[in-house]
């Protein structure tokens, strides 16, 4: 026996993560210029709702970076060790954010 992680288990979590990103990254965001506003306030409300929808997406945009890294280190066997200290992650720190790249203790001091 072997206390290792389960990759196999992390590995579809990742997946799955990464297919959900890529489907909502798929999704076209209305640019400026395709609507006409009745109003004022109309069009600053659209303008508040494209500019939360584009911080979305560099939210997922940049989680979805994690996440192929986190694949990557799967198939080089690297998975699960911090990136900085190169100690192994807590298992449950894995289970909660499969694709976290520092220990708890990089992290804080990263201030992540
Ligand atoms: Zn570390």
């Amino acid at each position: 026996m072997n206390d290792s992680p389960d990759l196999t288990a992390f590995r579809d979590a990742l997946v799955a993560e990464r297919v959900r990103l890529l489907a909502s990254l798929g999704e076209p965001i209305e640019g400026p210029g395709q609507m006409t506003y009745g109003s004022q306030a109309a069009a600053a409300t659209h303008v508040f709702e494209q500019q939360r929808d584009l911080a979305l997406r560099d939210h997922e945009r940049a989680q979805l970076v994690l996440v192929g890294d986190a694949l990557a280190r799967l198939a080089d066997g690297t998975f699960g060790t911090c990136l900085s200290c190169g100690r192994q992650i807590a298992p449950a720190r894995l289970e909660a954010i499969p694709w976290v790249a520092l220990c708890i203790d990089c992290a804080r001091m990263a201030g992540k």
